[in-house]
């Protein structure tokens, strides 16, 4: 390998991207909007994204131009809960949460005890995740330490910022996925040691939730957080009704759901619950003062009748939410879908996402949610360079209806909801193209 003559190369096309969270308001803020914009990025890095009238005279001759005009480039979407191992049954035929992990979820982890099988499984999972322009996910295993390595060795080669970890789970499940606190705090640790901080990678240590784990199983998740306070938690919380009477069972002596991992050490930034549907404004409140993050699935939540996420309520506590897939109870991979399904289930709950705030959501929202938006999640100069391409123009029907949005917000909102994979032009990660469906366009100034 040569090193590039120009370490600089620029995009030009319209940019989109936050500074912050927008606000509930029409009057968004916070929100960067560039018609005719260029991203410079240096090494892998934002250098600089501003009006191409404006960066395009301070570019070294000769530094290549990739011509994206009229099309829309904005940070990489973030995934804040999926489940690799679910890929191959996504979209199966249950009754409600409960049924479905025993019918065809446990079935399907099953099989990552074998190696060969989980790297297979990853390799598609993420290319999966690239075509769809997803560039950060915070991804469930399973109970078998060889899946969280297969998981990570894909996403090292491919210089991916991922988050991922084994799944602890003692009791109410079949007894093949079944591990022990020992057992499972140890092969955690271990886990730790090898990914945790290697390349762009993180570990989150992975209660599957208060049910399937016991006592003794949670109390060794909580000493793990707080001997390696700079991991991630990962867990699902009160998703489905008949689950949280469960877990009341269960924990007769715990406040709430939510209060069970809180007693045990596992409410802190850096602690993202999928689903948070069936919460007390205590909770609420708990969770915001604590930092931790919901992860909100709506495709999942409307497949499986879990309920519908309360965004006002979660607004007014401070909460900090980000967006999930949750494939394989989630039914797309794509956040453009996912973000049209956030749209109606804040609708159904009377309230009116803005388009800006679900593009924040899924992208700035997501990277704050995670504690990561130090790094990704926005075009600020030194953030990473992982971004999408859309298209704009990936089906008839939207390049119909973009000649007749009138304004940024009305093109954003029609996007989001007419579009799916096939939006995504291309993917970049760390300045690299890693996915295209468009043809090349770079020319040197
Ligand atoms: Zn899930």
């Amino acid at each position: 390998m040569t090193a590039s003559p120009h370490p600089l190369r620029a995009y030009r096309g319209s940019l989109l991207h936050f500074l912050g969270d927008p606000g509930d308001g029409d009057a968004a803020t916070d929100v960067q909007f560039i018609d005719d914009g260029l991203l410079v990025v240096e090494r892998g890095l934002v250098k600089a994204a501003d009006s191409a009238h404006a960066l395009l005279p301070t570019l070294p001759a000769g530094t290549p131009v990739v011509d994206y005009r009229g099309r829309l480039l904005m940070p990489g979407f973030i995934d804040t809960h999926i489940h690799y191992p679910q890929t191959d049954m996504i979209a199966a035929y249950a009754a409600q949460l409960l049924d479905w992990l025993d019918d065809h979820a446990f079935p399907a982890e099953r099989r990552f005890a074998d190696a060969a099988h989980a790297a297979e499984a990853a390799s598609f999972f993420l290319d999966e995740l690239m075509r769809n322009g997803t560039t950060t996910a915070l991804v469930f295993g399973t109970v078998h330490a060889a899946s969280v390595d297969a998981f990570f060795a894909q996403a090292e080669t491919r210089n991916l910022r991922m988050i991922a970890g084994k799944v602890l789970m003692d009791r109410n499940c079949p007894e093949y996925l079944r591990d022990t606190p020992n057992g499972g705090a140890r092969d955690s640790a271990a886990l730790i040691d090898k990914w945790d901080g290697r390349g762009r990678l993180h570990y989150a240590i992975t209660p599957r939730f208060a049910v399937t784990s016991s006592e003794a199983q949670l109390a060794a998740a909580g000493r793990l957080a707080a001997t390696h306070p700079g991991v991630f938690i990962h867990s699902h919380l009160a998703e489905n009704q008949n689950e949280v009477k469960w877990v009341r069972e269960l924990f007769p002596r715990a406040r709430s759901y939510l209060d069970v991992y809180e007693s045990f050490g596992l409410l802190r930034e850096r602690a993202v619950y999928a689903h948070c549907l069936h919460l007390d404004d205590e909770d609420r409140g708990r969770m915001a003062h604590s930092g931790a993050a919901a992860a909100v699935c709506a495709t999942s939540n409307l497949f499986l009748g879990s309920g519908l996420f309360d965004f006002a309520t979660a607004r007014q506590a401070g909460m900090r939410t980000g967006l999930g897939t949750d494939v394989g109870g989630g039914t797309s991979f794509s956040m453009l879908r996912t973000m049209a399904e956030t749209y109606k289930v804040a609708q159904m709950r009377g309230h009116r996402l803005t388009p800006w705030r679900v593009f924040y959501l899924a992208t700035l929202g997501g990277a704050k949610a995670l504690g990561l938006d130090d790094r990704i999640g926005s075009f600020a100069p030194g953030r990473e360079a992982d971004f999408v391409v859309l298209r704009m123009d990936s089906t008839p029907l939207i390049a119909r209806r973009m000649k007749t949005a009138r304004t940024p917000a009305e093109k954003l909102f029609a996007l989001m909801m007419l579009g799916d994979d096939r939006e995504i032009g291309a993917t970049y990660i760390l300045g690299e193209r890693v996915w295209n469906t468009l043809p090349s366009a770079a020319q040197s100034i």
